[in-house]
C-alpha cells in the first residue's frame, strides 16, 4: 500500500493506472476509520481494480466555533485499517497542499445545502462540495463511495456530479451501526461513558418514528414532536433539528408519503451527532 501526500505524485500514479485501464474506486474520509468506513472500502474493493482512500480533515467544511482542532485523528491506526482492507493507496495531503494561499474558487450548492445541517452550519456544504470536487480532480475515480449516514451530503454530491457533469458514479452505502443502534461515527470516540449511553436516544427516536408510521401516523408534525419529547427526556441531549423531508428534494413534508427521510442532529454534551432513517411509504 502506498501513502501519498502530494498532488503531483498522485497525478503520476493515477495516469499510470489509467494507461493500464485499471478502474479506480474512491472512498473520501476524514480519517479515524471505523467499521462504517470499512464497509465503503470493502464495497470499493469488490467493484474496482484499484482502491484509493483519502484521509483529510477538511478545514473549509468546519465553522469557526466547530470542532476542527479537536476532530479525532489517528493516522497510524487508519493506515493499519486500510492495509487490512487491501487498499492500494492512501491520499493524505496536508492543508497547505489542498489549499495553497490564496484560494478564490469554490463550488457551491444552492437550495439543497441550506436546510438541515446547512441551516445550522452555514458554508458547510460549500466546503464539502469544494473538497470533494478537488479530490475527484486528483483521484479521477470511476466510482466514489458515500455513506447514507450523511444523507444530505449524499444527495448534494449526487446533484453536484449531475449538474457539473463530473464523470464518476456515486455509490451509496448503508448506515453501519453499533449493536445498540448508535450510528458509527468518528465523533463517537469523544463521548464520555455516560454520553455514550445517552447517544442511543438518536436511533431510538428514529425507531419511535418508524413505529408511529407503522401504526398509520401520517402527520410529520406529530411524529417530529413525539421524537422531540423522547429526546428531551435525555438530560445530556440537546436537539439541533429534527426534519421530515422528501428524500430527493429535501423539502419538508406535512404528511409522510413517498420517499421519506427523517433526519436529525443532536448534541450529546459537546459532541454533535447526526442520524437518519429513510423509507418509502405508499400514499393511502
Ligand atoms: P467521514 O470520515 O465522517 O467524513 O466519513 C467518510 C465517509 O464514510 C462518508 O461518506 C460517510 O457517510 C461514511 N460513513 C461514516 N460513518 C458511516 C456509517 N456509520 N455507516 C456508513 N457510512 C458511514
Amino acid at each position: 500500500m502506498t501513502i501519498v501526500e502530494d498532488i503531483q505524485a498522485m497525478r503520476e500514479i493515477i495516469q499510470d493506472w489509467k494507461h493500464r485501464n485499471s478502474s479506480i474506486g474512491f472512498v473520501p474520509t476524514m480519517g479515524f476509520l471505523h467499521e462504517g468506513h470499512a464497509s465503503l472500502i470493502r464495497k470499493a474493493r469488490k467493484q474496482n481494480d484499484k482502491v484509493v482512500v483519502s484521509i483529510f480533515v477538511n478545514p473549509t467544511q468546519f465553522g469557526p466555533n466547530e470542532d476542527f482542532e479537536n476532530y479525532p485523528r489517528n493516522m497510524e491506526n487508519d493506515t493499519q485499517q486500510c492495509d487490512k482492507e487491501e487498499v492500494d493507496l492512501i491520499f493524505a495531503p496536508c492543508t497547505k497542499e489542498m489549499y495553497p494561499d490564496p484560494t478564490y474558487a469554490f463550488v457551491d450548492i444552492n437550495q439543497l445545502g441550506n436546510s438541515l445541517c446547512g441551516a445550522t452550519r452555514p458554508g458547510h456544504f460549500r466546503g464539502v462540495c469544494t473538497v470533494v470536487n478537488k479530490l475527484f480532480n486528483i483521484v479521477m475515480p470511476d466510482r466514489a463511495y458515500f455513506g447514507e449516514k450523511d444523507a444530505q451530503q449524499l444527495v448534494i454530491i449526487q446533484q453536484m456530479v449531475h449538474d457539473l457533469s463530473i464523470p464518476v458514479q456515486i455509490v451509496p452505502c448503508p448506515i453501519v451501526r453499533e449493536k445498540d443502534g448508535l450510528a458509527m461515527s468518528s465523533r463517537n470516540s469523544t463521548l464520555s461513558p455516560q454520553e455514550r449511553t445517552a447517544a442511543r436516544v438518536l436511533s431510538k427516536s428514529l425507531e419511535l418514528a418508524n413505529n408511529l408510521m407503522m401504526q398509520g401516523e401520517t402527520s410529520a408534525s406529530v411524529i417530529r414532536s413525539q421524537m422531540k419529547e423522547k429526546i428531551q427526556l435525555e438530560p445530556l441531549a440537546t436537539v439541533e433539528y429534527i426534519e421530515i423531508v422528501d428524500a430527493q428534494t429535501l423539502t419538508p413534508l406535512e404528511n409522510v408519503k413517498g420517499d421519506v427521510l427523517i433526519a436529525l442532529a443532536v448534541k450529546i454534551g459537546n459532541t454533535r451527532l447526526i442520524d437518519n432513517y429513510r423509507t418509502h411509504l405508499e400514499a393511502i
